[in-house]
């Protein structure tokens, strides 16, 4: 009995996601009994234990094995069966992200239970089973949906449940999973990480620019835009293909899909495969010359006006604000 959340960890801190997932598994914890136990694979800080234990885990596992660091599926899928079996757990939360959307089915597989992927909130008890809410279509609907099963995986997405606060500190237990030859047939060559204060797919914030910001060499504003925010910059497909900005930024269907607070999108018309990657974000404001750009119809609020004036004032009204 019990709840395994498995926590990504970001320069050996854990993620914002997997404190969420860490809230969610509380959540399932108190309907079904049995502890809230986080799991960490890989490098991890000495404060780790603390923002999991306030966050809402009653006990941290670490494996410290540095195999875990390169965020191979096989290893990390059979790391966390291994954990599931030892704990007696049988819900497993995972934080949806392109690692976990891999491992959370072959965990599933592996350990017998059903998958509910895409949470949007926490569900609700159901018979022997649960009532979930899970984002289908990329995001453009919402399906209510029954999941049943002595054990079931969950993956929930960014901002699904908002992280408690108030938990314990807690103490890190060791652990050590075996890795099968058969498990590290993958091998990374090469791997380049995405640049920025902040990470587009965990930020709270994101500003996006679009091709009406006309060049990359216009792209200063926004970035004095989200420094004032505290923000991720993002941009549209047509941006990265131009190689105005790196591709992992490309925000939409085909890109990163983000869930943020708040979503300001500069000179982006609001095609359909953009809106896909960001309509889970909470609050849309869109600012665009074009009163008939179809953004302004996802948007929360909506400025119409030449972005070349409009941003820079906004970046001076917040650094007066600040
Ligand atoms: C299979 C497929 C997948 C795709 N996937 C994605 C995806 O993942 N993400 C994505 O973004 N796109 C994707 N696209 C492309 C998408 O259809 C659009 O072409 C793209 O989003 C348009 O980018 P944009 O809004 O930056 O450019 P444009 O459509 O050219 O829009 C520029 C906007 O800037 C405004 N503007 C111009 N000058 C100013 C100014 N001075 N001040 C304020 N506003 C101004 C204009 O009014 C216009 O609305 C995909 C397309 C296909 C076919």
């Amino acid at each position: 009995m019990g709840v395994l959340v498995f926590v990504e960890t970001e320069n050996g801190a854990p993620k914002g996601s997997a404190l969420e997932a860490v809230s969610f598994g509380k959540a399932i914890a108190d309907m079904v009994g049995g502890e809230n136990v986080a799991l960490v694979l890989g490098s991890m800080d000495g404060s780790g234990g603390d923002s999991l234990g306030s966050a809402g885990a009653d006990k941290v596992l670490h494996d410290p094995n540095q195999e875990y660091d390169k965020g191979l599926i096989a290893p990390t899928s059979s790391a966390i069966s291994q954990a599931v079996e030892a704990s007696g757990a049988d819900h497993v939360v995972f934080s949806k992200s392109s690692l976990s959307d891999s491992v959370a089915a072959r965990v599933s597989i592996k350990i017998g239970a059903s998958l509910a992927t895409n949470l949007v909130s926490v569900p609700q008890k159901a018979g022997d089973g649960f009532q979930v809410r899970r984002s289908i279509f990329t995001g453009k609907a919402i399906e209510n949906a029954e999941v049943s099963g002595d054990k079931v995986v969950f993956s929930i997405k960014k901002g699904a449940v908002e992280v408690q606060g108030g938990g314990g500190a807690q103490n890190p237990e060791t652990v050590s999973y075996s890795i099968s030859d058969s498990d590290l047939k993958a091998n990374i060559i090469g791997s380049h990480k995405a640049e920025g204060d902040v990470l587009l797919p965990e930020a709270d914030i994101v500003v996006s620019g679009g091709r009406g910001m006309k060049g990359p060499e216009n792209w200063g504003m926004i970035e004095d835009l989200a420094k004032s925010l505290g923000a991720a910059t993002g941009c549209s497909k047509p941006v990265s293909d131009m190689g105005w900005r790196p591709h992992h930024e490309h925000v939409g269907q085909t890109g990163v899909k983000v869930g943020p607070n708040l979503y300001v999108a500069v000179g982006i018309s609001g095609a359909i495969q953009h809106l896909a990657g960001v309509n889970s974000s909470k609050v849309i404001v869109v600012i665009n010359k074009d009163p008939e750009a179809p953004f302004f119809k996802a948007a929360d609020y909506g400025v119409v006006g030449d972005a070349f004036e409009i941003v820079p004032k906004f970046t001076e009204a917040l650094k007066g604000a600040n």
